[in-house]
């Protein structure tokens, strides 16, 4: 007999856990986190992580779906070593167990009818109690079953629950503790000889020998009868932990309501995903500290079952935001730089190959510590590639006043273009001599540059910007500047 469960347990590899997706919809977030204690879970101790679609619900199922998973998860860094398996493809299988389980007397052919049922249901609700089946009906005896069965009468296969507690110790909340006069025997098979869930995933999850089932919270209540079916069928039970609910800023469950929800999503808007699985990670899991930026292999080296937090945990956007900024300014340029193609594209600097390359990499280096997002990022790199820069009248309200400005900014421009070396000392030289020579802080030059150059009032150091932009356009944009100003200001 193994001793009574406790509390929670140390653990030890290798494993052999399970990520379970029913593919009907996209990598929602919750799912993706509990991916990724599963990852951590194999990468830490050692072992295998198998990946299984839940595509039993044809209806709801399809082959796109699937992909979209598969690419949510390579995309947020989740690696599995088995799969993806089909749960489908495994029919057979759980109805032969199905069969085994009538067999042995631990599962009966139930000819219940659904109006039986709802009228069975109803009277318990009149009486205000929980309506339970096996406290209502007799299952029929082995003879009766077979006679009607042999008649052609419909039925379903109901698993027997054993009348005893169900305990487990749960790798989240330790001990649980399932009361016998809470549980009932449920459907395993139904008349139209599909399996169930709760048969679907325990037969599974017993072919793949699962030492852990690690997923949400919401199948908790799933847990007894998952456990009475391994016991049932001979297998160990594996050890369980149930992951809380992830909330949104208004505390409920996280939905649309606050914002994006699936990996795509945030993938879209420009998220790294080092940052995202960064996050999800520390949602309801810390090593002990308040580092809030850990990058995978360092979660891996510290992770332990024992800091997975019970309680629901809110998914701060505002937070993702900062962890992403982290990112994107500490990444090695060349890993960032890829994640950055698609929103390049977008913005019309896709495909730049040899010295465009180049100085698009210098460009995002310039720019990333100010960006919160890959797709901002990109926006603010456009500025570097234009023939012309567009000015905003109103923005620039304040330089138009100034009549000498154009003529200084002519001046700059003559006296950026005589540099022999185009870098950022010389730059900032020339700009403070003419400040001086002609009579202005420095400052009265440096807004209406920073402008002239990229249309805009905030960014780097301009003299970075300067630097970064390249004599030829630079003096190109200080001389349109000029002219704009003249033209605007008459
Ligand atoms: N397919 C289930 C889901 O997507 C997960 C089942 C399990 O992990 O046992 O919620």
């Amino acid at each position: 007999m193994s001793p009574e469960p406790t509390g929670k347990t140390a653990l030890e590899g290798p494993v052999r856990v399970r990520f379970a997706p029913s593919p009907t919809g996209f990598l929602h977030v919750g799912g993706a986190r509990t991916a990724i204690y599963n990852d951590l879970l194999r990468q830490s101790l050692g072992g295998t992580f198998v990946l299984r679609i839940e595509d039993t619900d044809r209806e709801r199922s399809n082959q796109a779906m699937i992909e979209q998973i598969c690419q949510g998860l390579e995309w947020i860094g989740v690696e599995w070593d088995e799969g993806p398996l089909l749960q489908s493809d495994g029919v057979e299988r759980h109805r032969e167990a199905a069969r085994r389980l009538v067999e042995a007397g631990q599962a009966y052919y139930c000819f219940r009818t659904p109006e039986e049922l709802d009228e069975a249901r109803q009277a318990a609700e009149k009486r205000g109690v929980i309506f339970r089946y096996r406290e209502v009906f007799e299952p029929p005896s082995p003879a009766e079953a077979e006679r009607r069965r042999a008649a052609g009468e419909p039925c379903a296969v109901r698993f027997r629950m054993p009348e005893e507690d169900i305990r487990i110790v749960d790798l989240v909340r330790g001990e649980v503790a399932f009361p016998a006069e809470s549980l009932d025997d449920f459907i395993i098979l139904r008349s139209d000889g599909s399996p169930t869930y709760h048969l679907s995933v325990v037969c599974d999850d017993i072919e793949m020998a699962a030492t852990h089932v690690v997923r949400g919270e919401d199948h908790l209540s799933n847990t007894p009868k998952h456990v009475g079916l391994f016991r049932a069928l001979g297998a160990p039970v594996p050890t369980f932990g149930h992951l809380p609910l992830i909330l949104g800023s208004d505390r409920k469950r996280l939905s649309k309501r606050t914002g994006a929800t699936s990996v795509e999503e945030f993938r879209d808007q420009g998220l790294l995903p080092q940052a995202l699985y960064n996050a999800l990670a520390l949602l309801g899991w810390s090593p002990g500290d308040d580092l809030e930026v850990m990058p995978r292999e360092e979660m891996i080296a510290r992770f332990t079952v024992e800091r997975l937090n019970a309680a629901a945990a809110v998914f701060d956007r505002d937070k993702l935001a900062w962890i992403n900024g982290q990112y994107m300014s500490g990444l090695p340029l060349e890993e960032l730089l890829p994640h950055l193609e698609p929103f390049l594209e977008e913005v019309g600097l896709g495909g730049l190959e040899g010295a465009s390359r180049e100085r698009l990499a210098v460009v995002a280096d310039l720019l990333r510590t100010r960006a919160h997002t890959l797709r901002e990022l990109a926006a603010f790199a456009v500025a570097y590639f234009k023939e012309r820069v567009a000015y905003d009248p109103e923005e620039c309200a304040k330089f138009l006043g100034q009549d000498d400005l154009p003529a200084q900014l002519e001046r700059l421009a003559a006296r950026f273009g005589a540099l022999e070396a185009f870098e950022v000392e010389g730059l900032e030289r020339e700009l403070r001599a003419l400040a001086e020579e002609v009579g202005v802080k420095a400052g009265v030059l440096i807004h209406p540059t920073r402008m002239a150059l990229t249309g805009s009032k905030a960014g780097p150091s301009l003299f970075d910007v300067v630097a970064v932009m390249g004599r030829e356009a630079t003096l190109r944009h200080l001389t349109n500047f000029a002219a704009f100003l003249r033209s605007a200001g008459t």
